[in-house]
């Protein structure tokens, strides 16, 4: 495949600490010769592994954004070992209209993967990631929250790897962020997200969900900066002072299709659990309400299986179809 079509005045070799862009080159008809300039911030100082952490992956995630920008502004490089490559605003079309998807192309960054050099400006900057900084690093952290439609419990994510030793690397990272809940994920097996494409490249990857419905929580700043923290202690990067502890907390894990609840019909959903409830199956999720027909009764969403309400939608507004609910049970190991 082709060469990246990115350019930009930041030298990853470099020690000490730059604040710049990645410009994605544009033409649309306001501006021939135009860019698109992505934040970015690279501090490098002494020996250690590189650590790419990116947030704005989905444009209406906060926490994860918020986190990386006061790294930017506050992380003294001499605290550093090694180096972090840090991308706030990664989709940056989607992050300043403050959407999930790119108002320009439409593109969901995160099923994008391994992008096109010669595609849409999403793929395009997921080419840029996936083909120049992926090589680059060691780790990585991908922090996202629930975006507009969900509310999730704040959690670090672990993305399946097929290599034993590499899968426990993962494991092991994801315990240290130490987040609430800790919760195995992979997106139904989709190949086309950050962290699956991060494992096929080797790295050692924490994604995170840090509450959401499209708004800001001090618990998931909270939960996302002592996290993100964590892990760079526990890779080094950033002086342990004591040894971290890995607090034994169960793993959990989405069980496939069974875990996610859809809603049966067009309307307005009503949750009649709150995230961290113990549910059953066949239990209702709540209720679809008909507002425009009063007369007929409400339609029950209903549990496919055992275990945590782990995110719910958050407006009420729903179609046939949308994710009402989400379950994770014990991970099975
Ligand atoms: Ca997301």
């Amino acid at each position: 495949m082709g060469q990246t079509t990115i350019h930009s005045a930041i030298d990853y070799d470099r020690d000490g600490k730059q604040v710049g862009y990645l410009y994605l080159p544009q033409s649309p008809h306001e501006d021939a010769w135009g860019s698109i300039p992505i934040p970015i911030a690279v501090i490098k100082h002494g020996s250690g592994p590189t650590v790419l952490i990116t947030g704005g992956n989905h444009g209406d995630e906060y926490e994860g954004p918020i986190t990386i920008a006061r790294m930017i502004r506050e992380l003294d490089p001499g605290a550093v070992q090694g180096r972090l490559i840090l991308l706030p605003s990664l989709n940056q079309p989607a992050a300043r209209a403050g959407r999930r998807l790119s108002p320009i192309d439409g593109k969901n960054f995160n099923r994008c993967f391994p992008g096109n050099p010669e595609g849409t400006a999403t793929e395009q900057i997921v080419f840029y990631l996936d083909h120049v900084l992926f090589p680059l690093a060691d780790a990585f952290m991908d922090l996202h929250s629930g975006g507009s439609s969900l509310q999730i419990l704040p959690s670090a994510i672990i993305e399946p790897a097929p290599d034993p030793a590499h899968a426990g690397r993962i494991v092991t990272a994801a315990r240290a962020f130490d987040a609430p809940t800790t919760v195995v994920l992979n997106n139904l097996g989709d190949p086309r997200t950050s962290t699956a494409a991060a494992v096929r490249a080797g790295l050692t990857v924490v994604g995170t969900e840090l509450t959401g419905g499209g708004g800001v929580t001090r618990e998931g700043v909270r939960v996302c900066e002592r996290g993100v923290g964590n892990v760079l202690r526990h890779l080094d990067v950033l002086d342990a002072g004591e040894a971290p502890a890995f607090p034994d907390k169960p793993l959990y894990e989405i069980p496939g299709a069974k875990g996610y609840v859809y809603a049966p019909a067009d309307g307005v959903f009503e949750a009649w659990h709150d995230l961290g409830d113990a549910v059953e199956e066949g239990q209702p999720a709540g209720a679809i309400h008909f507002l425009d027909d009063p007369g007929r009764p409400p339609e029950i969403a209903r549990f496919a299986c055992s275990g945590r309400l782990y995110s719910r939608r958050s407006p009420g507004h729903t179609v046939r179809g949308h994710c009402v609910s989400v379950v994770i049970t014990e991970h099975s190991g």
